[in-house]
């Protein structure tokens, strides 16, 4: 296998555990909001916070552990190194603090109280109690899962930044369901210049950044598996 092949393939194992991860949290959510009663949601809906704050907590915790370890797969799989001497080498930096907040900065605790206000709001409008539960729920899973995705995408741009001299750079690669957006801004290797720049990522996008290993020339390329 080829350098380049082999670091493809690490990306596409990273990516399945990703996802994994993410359907993860949004189960645990939908099993927090299982205590909550549509008539009478005011008193029921704030029991789902703690374990769904919990859920979205530890699924961005396992996308930080699970990107820090990729990168060092990674540039193991692109220099034929030992994963584990890489991984030790490597600066961790600015990533063990992502878990708990929301990509505004809030706690996670927002997510679920502005499920409650976009219920009562719905409900007010109209909206049948069960159904507005419904849609405020699958807007919580919605967060959960790009906060995980979120914790991934930052995790691997805060290690590229930390450690200029084993990665030169990271590119996006898109998801296998990546809309026109996000195809749109694959657009090659975003060096030590840039790092700062931001990922954009829309709802639910499960797009990826990948390590540029210094001295290796990946070009550019979909994923399409
Ligand atoms: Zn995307």
């Amino acid at each position: 296998m080829s350098a380049t092949l082999a670091g493809h393939a690490e990306t596409l194992r990273y990516r399945q555990a990703l996802e994994a991860n993410a359907a993860l949290v949004a189960r645990g959510i939908v099993s927090a909001w299982s205590v909550v009663d549509p008539a009478d949601i005011d008193a029921t809906l704030l029991a789902a916070l703690p374990g769904t704050v919990a859920a979205v907590r530890l699924g961005q915790a396992r996308a930080v552990n699970a990107s820090a370890d990729y990168v060092a797969r990674f540039v193991a799989a692109e220099t034929a190194g030992d994963p584990y001497a890489i991984g030790a080498g490597l600066v961790r930096a600015g990533v063990d603090d992502l878990p708990g907040s929301t990509v505004s900065g809030k706690p996670l605790a927002y997510v679920v109280m502005w499920a409650r206000v976009m219920a009562k709001q719905m409900i007010g409008q109209g909206v049948p109690p069960k159904q507005a539960l419904r849609i405020a729920l699958a807007s919580n899973e919605s967060v959960g899962r790009s906060e995980a995705f979120r914790a991934a995408q930052t995790t691997v741009r805060a290690i590229t930044t930390a450690n200029p001299d084993q990665v030169a750079g990271w590119r996006r690669t898109p998801s296998r369901r990546a809309c026109a957006f996000c195809l749109s801004l694959v657009t090659g290797v975003v060096g030590h210049e840039e790092t700062t720049a931001a990922f954009h990522a829309h709802r639910n996008c499960g797009c990826t950044a990948e390590p540029a290993v210094r001295g290796v020339d990946s070009g550019t390329y979909l994923l399409s598996a």
